[in-house]
């Protein structure tokens, strides 16, 4: 892992990980809200004062709950691949991964079950693990009752908490793709774009947007990004919005 930035000589940037510290013309800095934080904090050279302040601003979203469970049985026929639920406590969706993925529709081909994952979002920190883990397999009973006669062949829980939080009002205070420094970039889901991106779709545009930033330096063009509208088509309709609060 990336430890920290330093300033290195000829205008290069000295990169510092456990096997040392080596020189980079430039710096693309895509991590998570953690991995930035700390290599900004260990990195005192890095950015100015007001950045550093932003970053350091960043928080994590709550934790959220992956789990996995191999079934001896299939879900029944029509079921869709993906399914986001509502009402049913911390289940935001409900997938088939056999439907869709290569190594699951194997093994359920194999064995004539299934491999279904559930997600859970945004779970409060103080929940307790394993019962939030046994409500949710209750809550595919719930949505799936077939799937209460299946045996768990096998169940996977993931607990991580690395999302980004993109708390009300913070949009301008977010990191952009440019920092002080012309020669680092960052990248990722956290950082503002400008664009109507999120999530995977964010964290690859940033990524070419950080790509052209750096390239612009040696007076080379970076891809084209191509977005949906960011504004109504009409001009008159969009002052008619501003005029009547429409947005
Ligand atoms: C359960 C779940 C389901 C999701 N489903 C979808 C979906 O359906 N569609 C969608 O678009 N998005 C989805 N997302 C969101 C998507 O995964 C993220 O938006 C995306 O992964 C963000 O990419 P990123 O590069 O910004 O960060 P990450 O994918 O978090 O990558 C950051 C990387 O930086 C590394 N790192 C951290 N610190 C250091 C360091 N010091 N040195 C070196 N490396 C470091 C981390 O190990 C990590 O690998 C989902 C997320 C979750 C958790």
């Amino acid at each position: 892992a990336v430890e920290a930035v330093r300033p290195g000589g000829s205008g290069r940037r000295l990169v510092v990980d456990a096997a040392g510290a080596r020189p980079y013309d430039a710096v693309v800095l895509a991590m998570d809200v953690g991995g930035l934080r700390g290599v900004v904090s260990r990195s005192p050279h890095l950015g100015d004062a007001a950045w550093r302040t932003r970053v350091a601003r960043l928080r994590n979203a709550p934790p959220f709950l992956v789990s996995r469970l191999w079934l001896d049985r299939p879900v029944a026929p029509g079921r869709p691949g993906f399914l986001g639920t509502s009402g049913y406590g911390a289940l935001d969706n409900v997938s088939v991964l056999s439907h869709w993925e290569g190594e699951a529709a194997r093994w359920a081909a194999r064995t004539g079950g299934c491999v279904v994952e559930l997600h859970a979002y945004a779970v409060p920190s103080t929940a307790v693990r394993e019962v939030e883990e046994k409500r949710l397999v209750e809550a595919l009973h719930r949505v799936y009752p077939e799937t209460r006669r299946a045996r768990v062949v096998a169940a996977r829980h993931e607990w991580r908490a690395d999302c980004p939080l993109f708390t009300v009002g913070g949009y301008r205070d977010r990191p952009t793709v440019r920092t002080p420094d012309p020669a680092v970039v960052v990248a990722g889901d956290l950082v503002r774009t400008d664009l109507p991106v999120a999530l995977m779709e964010r964290a690859a545009t940033s990524g070419f947007l950080a790509a052209g930033a750096l390239l612009e330096r040696w007076g080379v063009r970076g891809e084209t990004l191509w977005t949906v509208p960011d504004r109504g088509r009409s001009a008159p309709l969009r002052a008619l919005a501003r005029r009547f609060g429409a947005y």
